[in-house]
């Protein structure tokens, strides 16, 4: 999508430290940090929210979690723990509508979160 900062930023329209990629996905740092480590696990495919998924989205939702396990190992945060979390529309606090997965490390986590 043209207007859509995330396909901008994978496509180079706008710059980000691109910590992981690969055919499927890429993983930025959060330009608003809400944790020491805040990556953004963001599946290439313009999909707007987790409503939107399809059916052969489905591996590649799978990939993000196992990116997020390889990122947890790399950065030293595995056994800490850590939080991998999606806001799906407006009301749950999604701001950027295609599709991406906070992980969120390295502080105390509350429950249920704000
Ligand atoms: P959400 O509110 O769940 O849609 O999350 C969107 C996230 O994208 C927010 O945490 C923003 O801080 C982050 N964000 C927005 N623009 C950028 C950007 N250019 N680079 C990195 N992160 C961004």
């Amino acid at each position: 999508m043209s207007d859509c900062i995330f396909c901008k930023i994978d496509r180079g329209g706008i710059p980000a430290e691109k910590v992981h990629e690969d055919g499927d996905l890429f993983v930025i740092r959060d330009i608003n940090p809400q944790a020491p480590t805040h990556l953004l696990i963001i599946p290439k495919r313009h999909i707007p929210t987790l409503l939107d998924l399809e059916d052969a989205d489905l591996p590649v939702i799978g990939r993000v979690y196992d990116v997020a396990n390889r990122l947890a190992r790399e950065h030293g945060f595995e056994k800490s723990g850590y939080r991998v979390v999606v806001n799906c529309g407006a009301g749950a606090g999604q701001s950027v509508f295609h599709i991406h997965y906070h992980l969120l490390a390295g502080r105390a986590m509350k429950w249920p979160p704000g």
